[in-house]
């Protein structure tokens, strides 16, 4: 569950979150759906603990990101998928951030299988793909087995059948009990994933609707 209450977010004269409120409900994919520089990133880096609320909070299982004792096991986040850093392959990327957060060793090999990176687990990631980096981005987010998952624009770069991929991953995780929280700016995307849409404009909330209040009545 992530709670986020009347929170705002400034940079400067910009106010990238603006008294923003919205629950995420474990059970099904919620869509985080608004254009570019709506605030999106902003709200999910306050939630990680990666920004400071000028006012607000933001709860992941109902407390703040910074007081969570293991926050991978709680918490598994995507943001920047072309940005992985830490290790030279799969394999040794893993492996270390596995060992710095106290995660079994067991759990590299899982979700190296469960994003289907086995063939390139010990190939140099400097040679990937965007695709790749998100499925790499995705184990990572993954390895503590979190309960919560937020992922940032996760689609984008992916082949169609990479976006077909990252939808049955997200729904399965989500038909596990989980909480999955998912950014796009393209409705097109939130149609066959999504259960429930949260939109935003300028940091502020536009709608908070089940999807099917959404799609055309045929
Ligand atoms: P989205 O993820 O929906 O595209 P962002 O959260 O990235 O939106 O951006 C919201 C607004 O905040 C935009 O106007 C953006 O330019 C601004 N912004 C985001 N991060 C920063 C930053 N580090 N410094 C200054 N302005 C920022
Ligand atoms: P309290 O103990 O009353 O919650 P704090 O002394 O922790 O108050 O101060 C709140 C400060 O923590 C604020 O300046 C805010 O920017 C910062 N902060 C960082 N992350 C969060 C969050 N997820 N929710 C609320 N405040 C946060």
């Amino acid at each position: 569950m992530i709670e986020v209450r009347e929170l705002t977010k400034r940079f400067g004269r910009t106010v990238a979150v603006d008294g923003l409120t919205f629950h995420v409900k474990p059970g099904r994919v919620t869509g985080f759906l608004g254009p570019n520089g709506a605030g999106k990133s902003t709200t999910m880096r306050v939630v990680l603990g990666l920004d400071r609320p000028a006012s607000g909070e933001a709860l992941v299982s109902g407390r703040r990101y910074d007081r969570i004792r293991h926050p991978m096991r709680e918490v598994g986040a995507l943001l920047d998928a072309g940005a992985v850093q830490g290790g030279r392959t799969p394999l040794a990327h893993l492996s270390w951030m596995a060992r710095a957060n106290r995660i079994g060793r067991d759990r590299v090999v899982s979700v190296i299988e469960q994003v289907g990176l086995a063939g390139v687990a010990r190939k140099r990631i400097a040679g990937f793909s965007l695709g790749m980096r998100q499925r790499l981005g995705i184990a990572a987010a993954l390895l503590g087995d979190p309960a919560v998952l937020l992922l940032d624009e996760p689609v984008n770069g992916l082949d169609p059948d990479g976006v077909r991929w990252i939808r049955d991953l997200l729904r399965g995780l989500a038909a596990e009990g989980r909480t999955v929280l998912l950014s796009s700016h393209l409705m097109s995307e939130m149609e066959l994933t999504a259960d429930h849409l949260v939109i935003i404009g300028r940091g502020r909330l536009i709608a908070d609707t089940p999807m099917r209040e959404l799609t055309a009545v045929r």
